[in-house]
């Protein structure tokens, strides 16, 4: 009750955001502060899209508050492999980011693959999109170091941790048991590995794109230890009102969620940069979160102490 109390009177964008980072931005700042160390993140933009450049500002006076070292560094789309490399080999830059799109086709997916993993603070390198989709959540056969989890995606389930929408009575790994979740996005930075997270964690999920729907699930009972996929003829229009949750992330200013296919009460969560729910959203939804920006900041410089640390463990 005092939760709902709380996000009523935080009905608004910065506040809801601002609730779930707190505890995540507090610890890290802390931890950078009494251990005296710095880490250093570097952002490398090679666009001119103002999303990216908003997000590397606001990423740039986070890291600030938070005792993080941020360099960001512009370069030309054709240099930006060679700037990498020589980042990769640099041992005082301990985080590595890519604001995307740069070309906006397969050769950005090389790019994120030039990254090296030890450095790679938004999870996008093959060898973590890989252990995210197979459900491998450690690095080590000790189970000491965490995988690491792509931004975005995590800064989603951090929302729906928050918010209760997982069942924290229920074990680590199942808690979206029983929860029907819709993403209407399918990128690879994006949509489809969250859809495969949330999946794995035992929720039904339905994948939207532009071409077709999508099911992630682990089975009836979640018999399956990760998730799989099928295709499914069915509609938007049959699949919204059975759901719980529905996150959205489609990039154009003109794309509405029909607010009267919703049922009452769903959760409606908007990470594209467009509004993709309309304003009486709020009429429908228990809870609306229209951005989710300056959560996935916090998840990237959670992810950047955590390869500090494994960087420092291994040496
Ligand atoms: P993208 O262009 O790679 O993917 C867009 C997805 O939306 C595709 O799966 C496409 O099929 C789907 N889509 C487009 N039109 C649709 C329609 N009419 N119906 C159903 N699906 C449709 O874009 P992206 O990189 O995933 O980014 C999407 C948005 O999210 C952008 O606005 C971006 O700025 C924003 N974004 C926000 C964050 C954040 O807040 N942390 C992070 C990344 C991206």
């Amino acid at each position: 009750q005092n939760l709902n109390y709380n996000l009523r009177q935080n009905y608004n964008k910065s506040s809801l955001q601002y609730l779930v980072l707190k505890p995540y931005r507090e610890e890290l700042k802390a931890t950078i502060k009494s251990r005296g160390i710095k880490p250093k993140l570097v952002g490398f933009l090679a666009n001119e899209d103002p999303a990216a450049v908003k997000y590397a500002e606001s990423t740039s006076k986070t890291c600030e508050e938070t005792g993080v070292t941020f360099e960001l560094r512009k370069c030309d789309k054709e240099q930006l492999e060679d700037q990498i490399v020589e980042a990769n080999e640099d041992d005082s830059i301990h985080g590595i980011m890519i604001y995307y799109p740069v070309f906006g086709d397969r050769q950005d997916q090389y790019l994120q693959n030039v990254v090296s993993a030890s450095k790679d603070v938004e999870g996008l390198c093959h060898k973590y999109i890989y252990n995210m989709y197979h459900n491998k959540r450690y690095l080590d056969e000790k189970q000491t170091k965490k995988c690491i989890i792509p931004c975005t995606p995590l800064a989603i389930v951090k929302v729906l941790e928050y918010i209760g929408v997982y069942n924290s009575v229920l074990p680590y790994g199942d808690r979206l048991h029983g929860r029907v979740i819709t993403i209407i996005n399918r990128s690879e930075i994006v949509g489809r590995p969250l859809a495969a997270l949330l999946a794995n964690d035992g929720g039904k999920v339905y994948s939207v794109d532009i071409n077709n729907i999508q099911e992630f699930h682990r089975g009836t009972g979640l018999k399956l230890k990760k998730h799989e996929v099928r295709d499914t003829n069915l509609k938007i229009e049959e699949i919204l009102p059975f759901s719980d949750v529905v996150v959205t992330g489609v990039p154009t200013p003109s794309y509405k969620v029909p607010t009267d296919l919703l049922r009452d009460g769903v959760v409606a969560i908007n990470f594209s940069a467009f509004k993709n729910f309309n304003d009486n959203i709020k009429e429908k939804a228990s809870i609306y979160v229209p951005a989710v920006g300056k959560v996935t900041i916090a998840m990237l410089e959670r992810n950047l102490l955590r390869l500090y640390d494994y960087h420092n463990y291994q040496s």
